[in-house]
């Protein structure tokens, strides 16, 4: 804590502590060096990560660009838009609920498979083709003959435990 009048660093004594209207806390000091008083506020702020993508670039978490992401996964098919906002807005809360500075794009490409595995498993697959990169017939119909088997979605590269 800087002193605003003489800019000591970490030299105020707190006079008093009490609640903020907007939920902070607001603390009276101080300064132990030039002796004038001032008022600091403390309040929790909600940040959302950073994504990393695959190239390492970061980029901002851009709820309009993975609701577009989603709508196309999601077009023509039995799911609300309400829904589609409930999932992103889960999305956002756990990204921010990890309290990290940063995390992998992936984390938000996992989230959203699961979210529409949820919701829908033809807009699942729509999605998966694209996120999990099925770029032949024989993966997409992998995918689908796990899905119909009751298991969880593949991931990429992850072996395949089949019990057939
Ligand atoms: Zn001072």
């Amino acid at each position: 804590m800087r002193c605003p009048y003489c800019g000591v660093v970490n030299q105020s004594r707190v006079l008093d502590t009490g609640p903020d209207q907007r939920g902070g806390i607001r603390r009276r000091r101080e300064c132990e060096v030039c002796g004038k008083r001032f008022s600091t506020l403390e309040r929790a702020i909600i940040q959302t990560p950073l994504l990393i993508k695959g190239n390492g670039d970061r980029e901002e978490f851009d709820r309009e660009k993975l609701l577009r992401g989603i709508r196309i996964a999601t077009a023509k098919r039995p799911i609300s838009a309400t829904e589609i906002d409930k999932m992103v807005d889960h999305i956002e809360q756990n990204l921010q609920q990890m309290g990290r500075a940063e995390v992998s794009s992936r984390v938000v490409g996992d989230m959203v498979i699961e979210g529409l595995k949820a919701l829908d498993l033809i807009a699942y697959l729509r999605y998966a083709i694209v996120y999990l990169g099925l770029d032949n017939l024989e993966s997409v119909q992998r995918e689908i003959d796990h899905m119909l088997a009751g298991g969880q979605p593949s991931k990429k590269g992850a072996g395949s435990n089949k019990a057939s």
